[in-house]
C-alpha cells in the first residue's frame, strides 16, 4: 500500500471571479469535513484574480484547502509585462504552480525548454509545481504515447537537482480526455503513471521514485475517479470542469 497522500487539484481555468471563488470555497468547506482533509490533500487552483481572495479565507477561516495558481513566470522579476512571478505566488500562500498544462502548450506556445524554465522558477520561490504530462490523439494512435510522456517527463526535468525533483507533483493529462468527456481508462492512466515513477528512479533514485506523487487528469468525474484511483501508482488526480461545481468536487474528494 502506498503511503504517498492522494491529492485532488481542481484547476477552474478561466472561470470564476474573486467573488465567485469565496463562494465556491465556502460551499466546498462547508461540505467537507476534518476526515475527508485527513484523508486527502484538497487543492484549487483558481485564476490569478482570485488567489488573494482565497487566501484570506483559507487562512482567515483555518481552512485546511492547498491552493496554487495555474501557470507561473519563468523570470523572477523585470520587464516581462503580464506575467506573475514565483515569489509573488509565494507571497500569496500559494503552496503549489500547475506547469506545463496542455493549454498552455496549446495556446501559449510552451515548449519544453520554457517548461522546464517554469519548473525551476517554481522551486526557486519554494513552490511545487504540478507538472502536466501528456500526449494528443495522434501519438496515442501510433501508441507512443509512453515514449512521448517520458520524454517530456525528462525535458521537464532537465538540471532539477533530487532534492527538489523529490517533491514534484505530476501529472499525465493525455491532451484527447482533456475535457472531452472521453476518460483514459484506469489501466490507460496506470500504465503512463508506472512508466513516469521508473523514469524518475532512472533520473534520480527509488526513493525519490516512491516519493513523487502522479496524478491522472482528463475528464475525472465522481462517478469515474474510484477506479482510477484504485492503481497502484495513480495518487490523485487533476480536475477541470468537474472542480466548478461544489457538491461534485466534494464527491470527488470523497471517491473512497
Ligand atoms: C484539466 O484542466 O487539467 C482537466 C483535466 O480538465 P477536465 O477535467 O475538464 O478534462
Amino acid at each position: 500500500m502506498s503511503k504517498r497522500t492522494p491529492l485532488i487539484a481542481g484547476n477552474w481555468k478561466l472561470h470564476n471571479n474573486h467573488f465567485e471563488a469565496i463562494a465556491l470555497v465556502q460551499k466546498l468547506a462547508f461540505t467537507l469535513n476534518d476526515a475527508d482533509f485527513d484523508a486527502t490533500e484538497i487543492v484549487v487552483l483558481p485564476p490569478f484574480t482570485a488567489l488573494r481572495s482565497v487566501q484570506t479565507l483559507v487562512e482567515g477561516d483555518k481552512l485546511r484547502f492547498g491552493y496554487g495558481a495555474q501557470d507561473i513566470s519563468a523570470h523572477s522579476s523585470g520587464a516581462y509585462t503580464g506575467e506573475v512571478s514565483g515569489s509573488m505566488l509565494a507571497k500569496l500562500g500559494c503552496t503549489y504552480a500547475l506547469v506545463g498544462h496542455s493549454e498552455r502548450r496549446e495556446h501559449h506556445h510552451e515548449d519544453d525548454s520554457l517548461v522546464n524554465a517554469k519548473v525551476k522558477a517554481a522551486f526557486a520561490a519554494d513552490l511545487v509545481p504540478i507538472l502536466c504530462l501528456g500526449e494528443g490523439l495522434e501519438v496515442r494512435k501510433a501508441k507512443e504515447h509512453v515514449a512521448h510522456t517520458v520524454a517530456q517527463l525528462d525535458a521537464a526535468l532537465a538540471d532539477v537537482p533530487e532534492e527538489q525533483a523529490a517533491q514534484v507533483v505530476v501529472a499525465y493529462e493525455p491532451v484527447w480526455a482533456i475535457g472531452t468527456g472521453e476518460v483514459a481508462t484506469p489501466d490507460d492512466a496506470q500504465e503512463v503513471a508506472a512508466a513516469l515513477r521508473v523514469r524518475l528512479g532512472e533520473l534520480y533514485s527509488p526513493e525519490t521514485s516512491r516519493a513523487a506523487r502522479i496524478l491522472y487528469g482528463g475528464s475525472v468525474k465522481s462517478d469515474n475517479i474510484a477506479g482510477i484511483m484504485a492503481k497502484s501508482d495513480v495518487d490523485g488526480a487533476l480536475v477541470g470542469g468537474a472542480s466548478l461545481k461544489a457538491d461534485e468536487f466534494a464527491s470527488l474528494a470523497r471517491y473512497r
